[in-house]
This record gives structure tokens, C-alpha cells and sequence, in this order.
């Protein structure tokens, strides 16, 4: 009886326990601030299909701080702010009375994207959705994961296996480089006998380690681009996946071409766009270039246009854009982390460079974000991951 009138009262959401959460004010500069909101419950998800996740990990990137420098991101229909935080990583507290999927305990991530009405959307392919307006938690519409609870469909979660715990928060990067690879690969399925060697990554940050890696892993011969002059701890980690690290204040792409390529396979990953028109100057004849940058600004550029052109044409060139990713992507990016977990111990690790403790230490944490200086990972952690274990095994 008791039991009944406590889960009536939570349905209610201004009765309902209140939880912190880290926000902003879009459209207004520097608002990131720690606030109170209610606490999701699984009845929020219709047909019992509601799962609720304790956050454990939450990492940032440039998209936040763009989001809190008011240049990207809006708040969900209703309110004015909204909760950040895109790259999740927690552990599952309760599930609704028709979830099979999953149970408590299990470590989890989840997707980003929220489908909208697209023949695209309707498959589960919400990443590759041609309407105008988009959906992304902690970004875009719908509120993020820098918070104590949330609550979503299983559809949106992915399970991270125990043993991947300590780098689960890796997995929404890694599921960006995972699409923009795998969507290579299947464009280049049009040359039936496609041997890529050699690739190039352009930017050595989280995204460009993540994507040497998966590519390493897939047998290619890697160079890897960054800006700063080695030794560095990106330097090593690239070079400890026996790929080449390049910094481009001693070679540009075009130089490194001439002497390491041609390349296959260029990701363009650094956020400097002039790099895609250089990276099409110098693309393999049948190569593949994947654009990945999210540029904001309005740069101008004067390129050789009927070089670029006339490579393409003659070396029946590709040039392809990728964002986002879906579950699949996700589900493959699993896979990778944990063969490279095998494969290279302990280097998936030494990416998370910058913990935060605490949703309340969130200046701290955006300082660091945009000032420190040999930072790979950011990341918050909410709730630390061994005592939430416990608490699971407790359930
Ligand atoms: C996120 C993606 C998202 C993109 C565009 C990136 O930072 O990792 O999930 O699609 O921003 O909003
Ligand atoms: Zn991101």
C-alpha cells in the first residue's frame, strides 16, 4: 500500500525529488550554471518502456563550448534552458515493466540524436535525417546527460560491458569516428576491389585518436595530423598504435603526401576547414575523403578549383560529409574498444587526461575545456563508478 502512494506521488513531477543539473541559457552568452530540476522517472516513458540511468560520466568537447558560447545549441520547446552534455556514460537504476533489454546494474550509454519525421528517421538512421530541425540531447531541442538521472527508450541505449567501464565515456566519440569510417568503407564498396594502405587523419584531439585507432585496427597505414610539435602525449599514443604522427608546423598535407602517400582515406576532423580543400588537392585517385568538422563561422577561401576539379574527375574521387551516429555505430564502436582494450592495454585510458569531480565544479570544468593546454578527454564525473557498483549489486 505504501509502496503504491510512493510511485503515484512521483508521477507528479512538482512533487517530485529534485536533482542537480548543469545548464545554459541558449541564445545568451557564458550562462553555463548549475540548477535544480525534477527527477526523470521510468513512467515518463509511455508502455512501460522507460529506463532510468544513473549518470556516472559525462565528457565535453568544442560542441559545448560553442553551446555556451550561445554560437549552437536551444533549449526544448517549453523551457528556457538547456541541460548539456552529449557524450554519456551511467549505470541503469530501474527499468519499466516492458523492458527486456536491459536490467539495473548494467553500464550503459546513450545515443544522441532523436528521430524526427524523415523517411530516414523512420528506419533508425535519425543521424542521416534530411528534415530542417534536428534533435540532440545536450545539444539541440532536447535537454543532455550533465545531471544526476535521466530517462530514455531502450532504442536510445547501448550497454558498455563491465570490464569497459573505466572508458565508457569514450563511447559517443568513438561512435562519430566508427560512422564516418564504416560510411567510407560502404561508399567505396562502388570499386569492388577497393585495398585502401594508407590513410590520413587530420587533428589528433579525442576524435582523431579515436579514428587512428579503428583504422589501425582495420590494418591501414596511419599518419596522423596535429598542430603542436612532438613530443606530446598524442604524439606517443598515436605513435604507440604504430601510426605516424605529424605535426603540421614542420609538414602540411601536401608535404607529407608527396613523401608518406598518396592517401587512400583522409578524415578531415580539426575544425580548420581550408584542410578539406587541401585534403581534395591531394586525395588518392579512387580515394575517399570524410568530412567531419562542425564549422560554425563564415571563413572565405580562394582554392584551385579546376585542379581539385580535375582530380576528381579523372581519379574518380569522393568527398563525403558525416555527422552524428546511430546505434549501430555505437554497437561497433563497443566492439573496437574492446579489441583495442586487447590489442593496445591501457590506451584507451590514458585519453581521459582532465576528470572533474562533481556536477557543482562545472566552471572548473568548462576552464579546462577551453584553456588547458595538452588536454585529451574532459570530462565530469557525476557519481564515481565503483560505489554505484555496489549500489547496483545491492538492487
Ligand atoms: C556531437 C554529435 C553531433 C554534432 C552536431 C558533435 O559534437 O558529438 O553527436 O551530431 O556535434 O551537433
Ligand atoms: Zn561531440
Amino acid at each position: 500500500m505504501r509502496a503504491v502512494a510512493a510511485e503515484s506521488k512521483s508521477i507528479k513531477s512538482q512533487e517530485r525529488e529534485r536533482v542537480k543539473a548543469v545548464a545554459v541559457i541558449p541564445g545568451k552568452p557564458n550562462t553555463i550554471h548549475l540548477r535544480e530540476v525534477p527527477k526523470p522517472a521510468v513512467s515518463d516513458v509511455p508502455k512501460g518502456r522507460g529506463v532510468l540511468v544513473k549518470i556516472l560520466r559525462v565528457g565535453v568537447d568544442g560542441t559545448d563550448k560553442e553551446i555556451n558560447a550561445a554560437e549552437y545549441g536551444a533549449a526544448p520547446e517549453g523551457d528556457d534552458y538547456l541541460i548539456v552534455g552529449h557524450e554519456s556514460f551511467g549505470i541503469i537504476e530501474e527499468v519499466g515493466a516492458n523492458v527486456t533489454e536491459f536490467k539495473p546494474g548494467d553500464y550503459v550509454s546513450l545515443t544522441v540524436r532523436r528521430p524526427g519525421s524523415s523517411l530516414y528517421d523512420s528506419i533508425g538512421t535519425y543521424d542521416m535525417t534530411t528534415d530542417n530541425t534536428y534533435f540532440e540531447r545536450g545539444i539541440n531541442l532536447r535537454h543532455g546527460f550533465l545531471t544526476e538521472y535521466i530517462v530514455d527508450e531502450p532504442e536510445y541505449i547501448i550497454r558498455v560491458p563491465e570490464n569497459m567501464k573505466e572508458v565508457g565515456v569514450l563511447m559517443e566519440p568513438m561512435s562519430v569516428a566508427q560512422k564516418a569510417i564504416d560510411q567510407a568503407y560502404r561508399i567505396q564498396q562502388r570499386l569492388r576491389v577497393w585495398q585502401p594502405k594508407r590513410a590520413a587523419v587530420m587533428g589528433s584531439g579525442t576524435l582523431g585518436l579515436l579514428a587512428t585507432l579503428v583504422l589501425r585496427l582495420r590494418g591501414l597505414e596511419v599518419a596522423t595530423f596535429g598542430n603542436t610539435m612532438p613530443p606530446t602525449l598524442n604524439s606517443s599514443l598515436i605513435e604507440e598504435l604504430g601510426a605516424r604522427y605529424i605535426s603540421t608546423k614542420q609538414m602540411s598535407l601536401t608535404e607529407a603526401s608527396a613523401k608518406h602517400g598518396p592517401f587512400d582515406l583522409i578524415l578531415e576532423g580539426t575544425g580548420y576547414s581550408p584542410l578539406v580543400f587541401e585534403a581534395m588537392n591531394v586525395l588518392a585517385k579512387n580515394g575517399v575523403l570524410a568530412m567531419v568538422s562542425v564549422t560554425g563561422g563564415s571563413r572565405q577561401l580562394e582554392v584551385p578549383a579546376d585542379k581539385i576539379n580535375l582530380g576528381f574527375v579523372l581519379g574518380n574521387k569522393v568527398a563525403f560529409g558525416s555527422v552524428n551516429a546511430n546505434r549501430e555505430y555505437f554497437e561497433t564502436g563497443v566492439k573496437d574498444l574492446s579489441t583495442a582494450e586487447l590489442q593496445y592495454p591501457g590506451w584507451l585510458k590514458r585519453l581521459l587526461t582532465h576528470p572533474v569531480r562533481g556536477l557543482e565544479h562545472y566552471g572548473e570544468m568548462m576552464r579546462i575545456l577551453t584553456e588547458a593546454k595538452g588536454s585529451i578527454k574532459v570530462y565530469c564525473e557525476v557519481a564515481a563508478i565503483e560505489s554505484s557498483q555496489t549500489s547496483a549489486a545491492a538492487i
